[in-house]
């Protein structure tokens, strides 16, 4: 085994709850003792109801949350980073490496910017292109990884359904050519319909640009179909974790085993779940 891209060893993230004069303030652990490996290539669920901590973890790892206790350890290899302790000259090495992909496609988009200067402003942010034309090369190539058609580079986002937008603000996160990326409930704000759509295109992104994906979502069906691997999160603590189709046939938290029942359209007889989601079916069970 080779070592993973990400590994997260007991880690904490604390949030102070309320005010104190004096004394220590009371501690919420969003996140509480976690440990986690993402191996290279992966495509990682983090699974669980709201408030569970799995936005705080995603942004533990981005270095958008603070670190508390434990490590975060990056390493491709070639570059590593200790996420909770970077100079900000490496903070800024990270950020090529390591990037979020937004919930909201509508909140993403700044409705001031062509598609092409919104795709492009990362490229262009973090200094990767030596002129205007490099820069473009770069956005028509993402662009078409992401399936937009290359007219729509002049548009501005308000002309684009929610689907597509989507598929601007992916473009955007991977314009810069991240290896890890966090998806954190990146197909929530879809309709049915767009979801599947959104989620083979992830699928079809992660070989063609040899990406990592940890994605984040309270959907049990979702991460079904995409992912390879599960970790199940409650309050604040991975409770199980393992390839998807061993922890979805053989559950071993009672937590996780709340989960799957509540997925209603699967068939209350175990063996059969599997089957289901290997057709490719999507379901939204809002948690
Ligand atoms: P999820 O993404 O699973 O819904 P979150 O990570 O957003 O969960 O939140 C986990 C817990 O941490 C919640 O109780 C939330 O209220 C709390 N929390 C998240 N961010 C902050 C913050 N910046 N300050 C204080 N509490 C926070
Ligand atoms: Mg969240």
């Amino acid at each position: 085994m080779t070592r993973p891209l990400v590994s997260i060893e007991n880690l904490t993230v604390a949030y102070p709850l309320g005010r104190r004069i004096l004394g220590d303030a009371d501690m919420l652990k969003a996140v509480n003792n976690v440990s986690l490996d993402i191996p290279r290539g992966g495509f990682v669920g983090l699974v669980g109801e709201s408030g569970s901590g799995k936005t705080t973890l995603g942004r533990a790892i981005l270095k958008a949350a603070p670190i508390t206790g434990g490590q975060i350890i990056y390493d491709n290899g070639t570059d590593q980073f200790d996420v909770g302790a970077m100079s900000k000259r490496q903070e800024k090495a990270y950020r090529k490496h390591a990037q979020l992909i937004f919930q909201d496609p509508y909140a993403a988009l700044s409705p001031r910017m062509t598609v092409r200067d919104i795709i492009a402003e990362p490229i262009e942010l973090l200094g990767l292109t030596k002129s205007r034309a490099e820069t473009d090369e770069m956005v028509r190539d993402i662009a078409s990884k992401c399936r937009l058609n290359l007219e729509h580079l002049r548009r501005y986002p308000h002309a684009f359904s929610g689907g597509q937008r989507q598929r601007i603000s992916i473009a955007r996160t991977l314009a810069a050519r991240p290896k890890f990326v966090v998806a954190d409930e990146c197909v929530a704000a879809l309709d049915v319909s767009i979801q599947a759509d959104i989620l083979n295109l992830l699928k079809s992104l992660q070989r063609d640009l040899d990406l990592t994906i940890l994605f984040i979502s309270h959907d049990l069906s979702v991460v079904a179909h995409v992912c390879d691997h599960v970790a199940v999160i409650y309050l604040g603590e991975i409770v199980e974790a393992g390839p998807t189709r061993q922890l979805f046939a053989n559950p071993q938290h009672d937590y996780t085993k709340t989960l799957l029942a509540a997925i209603p359209s699967l068939d209350p007889d175990r063996k059969s779940r599997i089957p289901a989601f290997e057709r490719g079916r999507v379901d939204v069970t809002k948690g």
